[in-house]
């Protein structure tokens, strides 16, 4: 409000707000390890879509290969086709808690693959890659050339320990991307403010199409996500915040644990569960529509996250505990009723 009253409403220069990417750079440094220079190493985007689309636009040749690990969220699959690049799913298994299973990465990695998809956690099962698949995939990534999106969106929802950047395995690398947002952490997703932080020559070609894309971010919401990084509050808020969407899950995992016809990954960060579910035959599209027309329970068919998906749904626990203690009993008693 206050920028919005001292008349921030002009265009401001394409990378953003220098407060605001000196204190992003301070931000990004406490999860990656290492430092990435304000004025050419960083770039404020209208949210993580921006940065995905500026990636695929700048770094991808027709016909280029982006490894996605599925179920991933559609975005990345549509940005990589709007470039002209093709995307290759990496089917992830349930059976392995959605673990990304290294091997099997090194099997779909051709003489044409340009970038791999790292979301951890993860949209939409929740998981949490471990420290030793995000050695592997950052080792995969540095011997064959390979550049890294990671879309670490959710790194402040993660209920077992600690978030861990696959940057902390990518050294000095000019291959990784890290993106991040205000859109979760902050819950600021109508105000579209993230960020992209990557080596000076790879960040160079990602601002030369920004500038055609949008010109620059809106500098007054970049101003509201500066007050809320310097705030004094924010550990506060992000501790309290992460133990709300704990308990969320924990309202979910319990509702659902006895329940006939449902699998589920116990999701360990993010705030979305992906179960499988046996439901009187329905696909994912008519289940769905199902719950959402009889019993007013809105959940995404899983299909909509990786072609081997339609036996899934997603769950989001977004909305406030009351909400989910209320939607979590609603669908428990339907499976049940069957
Ligand atoms: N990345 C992931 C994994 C998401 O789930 C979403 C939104 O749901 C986004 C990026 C979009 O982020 P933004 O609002 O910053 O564009």
């Amino acid at each position: 409000m206050e920028a919005l009253r001292r008349g921030e409403v002009h265009y401001i220069a394409n990378r953003g707000i220098r407060d605001l990417r000196e204190a992003l750079a301070k931000d990004v440094a406490s999860e990656t390890g290492r430092s990435f220079d304000p004025d050419r190493e960083l770039i404020v985007t209208t949210g993580a879509s921006e940065a995905l689309s500026m990636a695929a636009l700048a770094l991808l040749e027709r016909g280029q290969e982006v490894v996605i690990p599925e179920p991933a969220w559609n975005h990345y699959a549509a940005a990589v086709e709007l470039a002209g690049g093709s995307p290759v799913p990496l089917a992830l298994l349930q059976s392995d808690g959605w673990r990304i299973d290294p091997d099997r990465l090194s099997t779909v990695i051709t003489p044409r693959t340009r970038m791999i998809v790292l979301n951890s956690p993860s949209n939409p099962t929740g998981a949490v890659q471990t420290p030793e698949v995000l050695k592997a995939v950052a080792d995969i990534a540095l011997a064959n050339n390979i550049y890294v999106f990671a879309d670490e969106i959710y790194r402040h929802f993660v209920y077992r320990g600690e978030h861990l950047s696959i940057a902390r395995y990518l050294g000095e690398s000019d291959l990784l991307l890290y993106v991040n947002s205000a859109s979760k952490s902050f819950g600021m997703s109508g105000w579209r403010v993230g960020w992209v932080a990557a080596a000076a020559r790879v960040s160079d070609a990602l601002n030369r199409v920004h500038q055609y894309l949008t010109v620059c971010g809106v500098p007054f919401a970049q101003r509201g996500l500066l007050a809320s990084l310097t705030d004094t509050r924010l550990p506060a808020y992000l501790r309290d915040m992460r133990a709300e969407f704990h308990a969320r899950a924990e309202v979910w995992t319990r509702a659902l644990a006895s329940v006939g016809g449902v699998e589920l990954v116990n999701p360990a960060g993010a705030f979305y569960l992906f179960p499988r579910i046996r439901f009187r035959g329905l696909a994912d599209h008519a289940l769905c529509a199902h719950m959402l027309e009889e019993h007013g329970l809105a959940m995404v068919p899983g299909s909509v996250f990786g072609a081997g998906c339609s036996g899934h749904v997603r769950i989001s626990y977004g909305l406030s505990m009351q909400v989910q203690r209320a939607a979590a009993t609603r669908l428990a008693e339907v499976l049940r009723a069957g």
